[in-house]
């Protein structure tokens, strides 16, 4: 970044990320294979140096949304395997395969699909099955009556030509969640997801090398979950651990700086809306954060942000560029002075539970405009 450009950065803690990496993978079973899951600009901490570190660490697999997003990493050198999430279009095939991409197939719909298309350029396609167990969204309809059948779809699936099933997952809905309800639904998924690949090999004889379902959710609290590999995401990045027991530490610091300061008398509105109105002679200090650089509106007047002086109140409501904190007494703090929106000192939470939203879509919202500053050790 430009030194004389200041303004607001996010720094990404690229030892953080590597001690993350080693405490989550020193927790899982001999033999546990990992995918690092990489989706979204790697959760707004920038996928191709998030994967250049979990490659040269040794991750065995790396998993994005969309195709996109795999090509920017094999376009920056990137040579892991990458699963696809989500979905691709059929035409694409020849892409996927010259990339050595793994595609997601989510029915037997779409794996006709991918077989045609392979099968046309005398090529194969390296597939994952995804199941749906109880998420309701991407994957083979197994539960309840759909069982037969959806065993039956698999099995048809993975006897295509050109498709290469290397591995099959499925997704919890609720392993991130305290209580007896969240723990039998959980427990419910992979029972199911298990007694699937069972019923498909008792059938078939067919034997999947790979088996995932631990989200970050399930890697700290269901550790049978693990099977052959797991897919953290939010983990990797410092969060999502409630007891603390992995250690973990934040990778991104989000930072601004005040751009000005002035004294307002009691009685003076700040900002859109005049939803604030100082209740005494008051130093307010403008920043050079809004929404537009991942700052939601919603924590307007609900919440503070880290400052050399303490933690100050953010006053009025949030800009498109600009939001104001009140520094009254709070002498610390001058134009220029850095300010911790979110991060060591500032957890995300404060600041995700204000917006009432959750960690992932504020690491996610932090938008193109803010520069990424990776520190080393
Ligand atoms: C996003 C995603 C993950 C990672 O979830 P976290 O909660 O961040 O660990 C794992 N698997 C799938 C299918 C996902 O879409």
């Amino acid at each position: 970044m430009n030194d004389l450009q200041k303004r607001t950065w996010a720094e990404i803690s690229l030892e953080n990320l590597r001690h993350n990496y080693r405490a989550i993978r020193a927790s899982l079973p001999s033999g546990c294979r990992f995918m690092g899951i990489v989706k979204a600009d790697a959760y707004g901490h920038g996928a191709l140096a998030v994967s250049r570190l979990l490659q040269e660490e040794g991750a065995d697999y790396l998993a994005v949304s969309c195709l996109d997003e795999a090509l920017e990493l094999r376009r920056g050198g990137i040579g892991l395997p990458i699963l696809i999430l989500g979905h691709t279009p059929q035409e694409y095939t020849p892409t996927l395969i010259e990339n050595g991409l793994t595609q997601t197939v989510t029915c037997l719909a779409k794996a006709l699909e991918y077989s045609a298309q392979a099968e046309r350029l005398g090529l194969s396609l390296k597939i994952h099955l995804k199941l749906d167990t109880g998420m309701s969204r991407l994957g083979f309809l197994c539960g309840g009556s759909y069982f037969e059948e959806g065993v039956e779809n698999i099995c048809r699936a993975c006897s295509l030509p050109g498709l290469e099933p290397e591995g099959i997952y499925t997704h919890f809905a609720s392993s991130d969640e305290d209580g007896e309800d969240s723990a039998a639904y959980t427990r419910g998924q992979l029972a199911l997801f298990l007694r699937v690949i069972e019923a498909v090999k008792a059938r078939s004889g067919l034997v999947f090398p790979l088996r995932h379902c631990a989200n970050s959710g399930a890697v700290v609290r269901y550790p049978d979950a693990a099977l052959d590999m797991v897919r953290p995401g939010l983990l990797l990045y410092g969060y999502g651990d409630p007891t603390g027991k992995l250690g973990l530490k934040p990778c991104m610091r989000l930072v601004t700086t005040v751009s000005t300061i002035k004294f307002y008398e009691p009685g003076t509105s700040i900002s859109y809306g005049r939803r604030y109105t100082t209740q005494r002679r008051s130093r307010i200090g403008v920043l050079a954060v809004g929404y537009a650089d991942g700052l939601p509106r919603l924590i307007s007047n609900k919440c503070s942000f880290y400052t050399p002086g303490g933690f100050a109140r953010q006053v009025g409501t949030v800009c498109m560029d600009m939001c104001m904190v009140d520094l009254t007494g709070m002498p610390e703090v001058d134009v220029d002075s850095e300010i911790e929106l979110f991060g060591e000192h500032n957890d995300i939470t404060r600041l995700s539970d204000a917006a009432q939203t959750i960690p992932y879509e504020l690491l996610c919202s932090v938008s193109k405009r803010v520069p990424r500053v990776y520190l080393q050790a």
